[in-house]
C-alpha cells in the first residue's frame, strides 16, 4: 500500500479511522498517525461533545435552580447581593449534577447490574445524590478543563 497523498511513497502506517495508507511524513503530522480528514472529524466531534456537556451542565443547573430559588425565597428582593447569593448558590449546586454524574460514570465504566426496577430507582437516586456532592468539586474542575481544551482545539489548524 502507498500513501494516500504521496502515491509514490510506501505507506508505513494506516489511518485508524478510514484505513488510508500514510507515508512516514504524513504519519508524523499529528500526535498519532491519522489522515487529515479523519483528524478534522475527530476535532469537530470532540468540540461538539464539549459544547454539549457545557450546555447540558448549565442548562440543567439553571433549569432546576431558578424554580428552587423562587420556591425558597418568598417574594422579590431588590437587594443585589441577596439575589446573587440566593440564585448563585443553587445554580452552582445544580450545575454540578452533570460533571458529578460524568465523573461517577468514568469511575465505574462497565458496571452492568441486573436489578429489578426498584433497584434501578434506588441506584439512580444514590448516583444523583453522589453526583451533587462530587459536582461541588468537579463543576469548576471539568468546566475549566473543558474550556481550555476547547480553546486548544480552536487553535489547531485543521
Ligand atoms: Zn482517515
Ligand atoms: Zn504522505
Amino acid at each position: 500500500m502507498n500513501c494516500y497523498e504521496h502515491p509514490i511513497q510506501p505507506a508505513v502506517a494506516q489511518c485508524p479511522d478510514c484505513g488510508k495508507g500514510l507515508c512516514a511524513e504524513c504519519a508524523s503530522v499529528y500526535s498519532i498517525p491519522i489522515c487529515k480528514s479523519c483528524n478534522r472529524k475527530r476535532i469537530s466531534a470532540e468540540k461538539s461533545g464539549i459544547i454539549k456537556e457545557l450546555l447540558l451542565t448549565f442548562g440543567i443547573g439553571i433549569l432546576l435552580a431558578v424554580p428552587f430559588a423562587r420556591w425558597t425565597n418568598e417574594g422579590l428582593s431588590f437587594d443585589l447581593v441577596y439575589n446573587v447569593i440566593s440564585y448563585g448558590i443553587p445554580i452552582y449546586v445544580f450545575s454540578g449534577i452533570v460533571p458529578g454524574w460524568k465523573t461517577l460514570t468514568n469511575l465505574t465504566p462497565r458496571v452492568f447490574l441486573f436489578l429489578p426496577i426498584i433497584g434501578w430507582v434506588i441506584y439512580f437516586i444514590i448516583k444523583l445524590c453522589l453526583s451533587i456532592c462530587i459536582g461541588l468539586v468537579m463543576l469548576p474542575v471539568r468546566t475549566v478543563r473543558n474550556i481550555s481544551r476547547l480553546i486548544a482545539l480552536q487553535k489547531i489548524k485543521a
